[in-house]
């Protein structure tokens, strides 16, 4: 199937010809890129250029050009069947559902038949508030009253990687309700409960489950991951069948999430958690498996060799 795709793929977007160098063979020693992507965009909000969020139309479909080229894209379904990957494989990722990722991202994919997943936080989504890392981002840089209080109680910074549920209740009652229109403006649009309708019966695309509201899991109780992750579940449910899929919010083994975590999300019936700390898969089969996050500064071929090279350099994700 995966090379169906590409073939497909290579011929809506000029490449083709060039099909026979890069069939690989499939069996053992197959490698797993997974590419993390956020909002496709040519006008991002100020949120997501601090954080290298947002790419625009032109450098992602070059990026893409380069995964297409070198490497054989696969269907998130196939992860389940290690056996049956190529040798060097790649998986298409979105984080937080935001409006450019389909307008401009998977509107794009699909016409050029290629899949992806797409990691949502729902109450984002349906409630259309601001995912807490940006809540969280907007009252460090907009509110000394926060910068105080998060000091008084030991918050470490990034604040958006220790805040709490009880933290920012805390907040909220002693200064009352944060201005979630502005930090939404701040955030960048995220896509509406009719875009997600829409694509929900494409076959190439997959939704997954990033925690119901963005919390850092590693700043949660585990009654709050669980929460999270269930309530999370619960509404993906609403909109098609449960991938199993789950991203860990902000990545990184240690500051963002620990065995602990893993361990929890995988009782709760996940069946492959992604991190995010930029390395390759040499066992696509393990239960969790890591990203390389692709952003604006990765816009020419040669740094995107760098970046993958570097990902295929670092070793096996660290216990944590
Ligand atoms: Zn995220």
């Amino acid at each position: 199937m995966q090379f169906a795709i590409k073939r497909l793929a290579r011929s809506i977007i000029g490449l083709g010809g060039r099909l026979g160098q890069s069939m690989r063979p499939r069996g053992s020693g197959a490698e797993l890129a997974v590419f993390c992507f956020h909002d496709i965009t040519d006008d991002p909000a100020r949120f997501e250029m601090e954080h290298g969020l947002a790419v625009s139309s032109q450098v992602f479909r070059a990026q893409v050009q380069w995964i297409c080229e070198n490497f054989d894209i696969i269907h998130p379904n196939d992860i389940g069947n290690p056996a049956s990957l190529p040798r060097r494989g790649a998986l298409l990722t979105f984080d937080d559902g935001f409006h450019g990722s389909f307008e401009n991202g998977i509107r794009w994919l699909s016409s050029c038949n290629l899949p992806c997943v797409m990691f949502l936080n729902m109450r984002t989504i349906v409630e259309r508030r601001p995912m807490l890392s940006a809540i969280v981002c907007y009252l460090e840089r907009t509110d000394e009253r926060f910068r105080v209080f998060a000091d008084s109680i030991g918050l470490r910074r990034p604040y958006y990687l220790t805040a709490t549920p009880n933290a920012l209740g805390e907040f909220e009652q002693r200064h009352g309700p944060i201005e979630l229109d502005a930090a939404l403006s701040y955030q960048g649009a995220l896509a509406d409960p009719a875009t997600l309708e829409t694509w929900r019966n494409d076959r190439n695309v997959t939704y997954g489950n990033h925690l119901l509201d963005h919390w850092n899991a590693a700043a949660l109780t585990r009654p709050e991951l669980e929460e999270q992750y269930e309530r999370n579940e619960r509404m993906l449910a609403k909109i098609g069948n449960p991938s199993g899929l789950f991203a860990f919010p902000n990545g990184q083994p240690g500051s963002c999430w620990t065995n602990r975590d893993v361990d929890v999300i995988k009782r709760l019936g996940a069946v492959r958690v992604f991190s995010a700390s930029g390395r390759v898969n040499r066992s696509p089969g393990d239960f969790v498996l890591d990203r390389i996050a692709i952003g604006p500064s990765d816009d020419t071929w040669n740094r995107l060799w760098y970046r993958y090279l570097r990902a295929r350099s670092r070793g096996p994700l660290p216990a944590v």
